[in-house]
């Protein structure tokens, strides 16, 4: 291993968490769009982008788990490139960082606060979209719904809001091949002569 790379593994944690959270209101004139899964016969939710409340928390977790700017400076709203953009691009993006520190992804767990549409029955296909866009197995996503009990702008139904939590965990080593063993056997010393006799040695 280089040394540069041997150094920055020294000094490197071997976990990191992060924490993200997102909220966007309702526009029911856009799809539904939560873990890159479209959910049909619900309102959508505003935003620059295809508006994934979910993957934009835990894009955000896992830029923060690296200490990078959140998504708001990373993919301002600002930038016309991002326009209706799948969200997915963005959490590809801050999986790539992750690979590039040197980190896995261990496990990602998110909330989804909302008071419609009823997410109970989604969740699953959810939970297996966030799982693809991560690239990770599904038993590595925990992913739950809560109402707002009526309670705030969540209860009065007027948008929706996420959050996720990411620990990274270095990247295991690649294991160096083992070094070649000489075959077992009596150790042989001393120098044969021309005619394969032994001469000295064996001391
Ligand atoms: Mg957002």
């Amino acid at each position: 291993m280089p040394r540069a790379r041997t150094a920055a593994r020294a000094t490197r944690p071997p976990f990191r968490i992060g924490l993200g959270c997102d909220r966007h209101p309702f526009d029911p004139a856009r799809p539904l769009v939560l873990g890159g899964v479209a959910i049909a016969g619900a309102p959508g939710l505003a935003g620059h982008s295809d508006a994934d409340v979910l993957l934009h928390a835990v894009c955000d977790a896992l830029l923060g788990a690296l200490g990078l700017p959140d998504m708001g400076r990373r993919f301002p709203s600002s930038d016309a490139r991002f326009r209706g953009a799948p969200s997915g691009r963005f959490v590809d993006e801050a999986v790539a960082e992750v690979a590039r520190a040197g980190y896995v992804i261990a496990n990602v767990d998110a909330v989804l606060l909302a008071e419609i549409p009823r997410l109970a029955p989604h969740l699953e296909a959810i939970r297996a979209g966030l799982a693809r866009v991560l690239r990770l197995p599904a038993d590595r996503i925990g992913l739950k719904a809560k109402s707002g009990e009526g309670l705030g702008w969540i209860g009065r139904e007027e948008g929706m809001a996420a959050q996720a939590v990411a620990l990274l965990q270095e990247e295991p080593p690649v294991a160096s091949p083992a070094p070649r063993r000489r075959p077992a056997g009596r150790r042989v010393t001393g120098r044969l002569d021309r005619r394969g006799a032994r001469r000295g040695g064996g001391r």
